[in-house]
């Protein structure tokens, strides 16, 4: 076994992890698996990691958070009174920065917590919570700016 299809095969462990595998993929994991302990030790890992973020309490800074959203706030209320038709869009981008800020935040800081607790490589834990928490928030804020596009789009096609 060459020492690339570990790391393949832990690209499909966390995509196992983020519930975004193919059957393909989940397939071929399995019998790697049947062989292999140096991945299932990270499956076995990994999973206490997501077990682990059911558990614990997050402390994000309240400040930073804040400040975030106060501003982001102010700018949607210039935005709505000057055009009102752009009230959801606004609303729906305050949602996804916030939740991006926030997930990084808790991925650095759960991150470094779990890492300690169970037992871990922080940066093992780390790239766990990329792949279940930060990159699919990341592309649910690219999501919302661009639906309005889709749509206007859409409308002058027609
Ligand atoms: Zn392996």
């Amino acid at each position: 076994m060459q020492a690339d299809d570990h790391a393949i095969m832990r690209d499909v462990i966390d995509k196992t992890l983020a519930g975004s595998v193919s059957p393909q993929e989940e397939q071929s994991l399995r019998e790697h698996l049947r062989s292999c302990t140096q991945c299932q030790d990270y499956v076995d890992a990994g999973t206490r990691v997501i077990a682990g973020l059911g558990g614990f309490s997050f402390e994000v800074d309240p400040g930073l958070q804040a400040e975030v959203f106060a501003s982001l706030k102010l700018r949607a209320e210039q935005l709505e009174a000057a055009e009102p038709s752009r009230r959801r869009m606004v609303w729906g981008c305050i949602a996804a920065v916030v939740l991006l800020v926030t997930g990084s935040a808790v991925a650095t800081q759960f991150g470094n917590m779990a890492a300690s607790s169970l037992h871990l490589q922080p940066n093992h834990v780390q790239r766990v919570l990329m792949a279940v928490w930060v990159v699919p928030s990341l592309c649910f804020a690219l999501l919302f700016p661009l639906l309005p596009l889709l749509r206007n789009r859409k409308e002058s096609v027609l």
